[in-house]
């Protein structure tokens, strides 16, 4: 690894954490209470390991199988490092997501709840799940409608013996993402769920504003991706 990508790494990182903590006590919040996930995915190793040199530990990937061979290794070798799936689920790869994810921010569907459930008894293996909500209700993207998602939480809870802890939502990239992150943070409220994944490179300020408590940054810390 060369010491120029440490030092530039380490100085995105470390801006980002400035920003997120700025915008925190602007919105009279903790720092601590928003962690920062750096996600990784399509970024070359050489970056991911001087991400984990800078100190990050908790990182997202979209996809199972990129993830399984970037992070198996380095999840055995650092205990501390905790992953976790942003991108969409394919139920008949559950079982190698929940053996490989410490969170699955994912969950959009019945199908993927029961698959979950089962992978979740195989594997003696319980990640944390978050609910993923298509706030803009767009065709094109996964998620519960909001509409639906009272219902379908009370679903997993009820009838798979699935606890989420939070939602997680992408804001259409054509609208102001506030109205987005609000909607979020309503339901998650009328849920009685405490945690919220909202907020990408663009506009993770924004989501700490309406009381995100995990940001997804990628571009920011990483530099564009190839
Ligand atoms: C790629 C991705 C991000 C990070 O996006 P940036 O704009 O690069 O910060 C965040 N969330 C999800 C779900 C993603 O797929």
């Amino acid at each position: 690894m060369s010491s120029e990508i440490e030092r530039e790494i380490a100085e995105r990182r470390a801006g980002v954490l400035a920003r997120i903590a700025k915008a925190a006590k602007s919105a009279e919040r903790s720092p601590d209470d928003v962690t920062l996930i750096a996600v990784s995915k399509v970024q070359p190793d050489e970056r991911v390991d001087a991400m984990l040199a800078a100190g990050q530990r908790v990182f997202g990937e979209n996809r199972v199988q990129e993830a399984q061979q970037r992070w198996t290794e380095r999840k055995r070798s650092d205990g501390g490092i905790e992953l976790r799936l942003i991108g969409p689920l394919q139920s008949n790869k559950s079982r190698d997501a929940v053996a490989l994810f410490d969170v699955i921010e994912t969950l959009d569907r019945e199908k993927l709840a029961r698959t979950l459930a089962d992978a979740i008894q195989a594997e003696g293996r319980a990640p944390g799940i978050f609910v993923q909500v298509n706030t803009g209700e767009e065709d094109q993207k996964a998620g519960i409608a909001p509409l639906e998602t009272d219902a379908f939480i009370a679903k997993v809870r009820n009838e798979y013996g699935i606890e989420p802890e939070g939602l997680m939502c992408i804001p259409p990239v054509d609208e102001p993402a506030g109205l987005h992150f609000a909607l979020l943070a309503k339901i998650a409220a009328r849920n009685g769920l405490r945690k919220l994944s909202m907020g990408m490179s663009a506009d993770f300020e924004s989501a700490i504003r309406f009381g995100a408590t995990h940001v997804r940054v990628g571009t920011e810390l990483f530099g564009a991706r190839a």
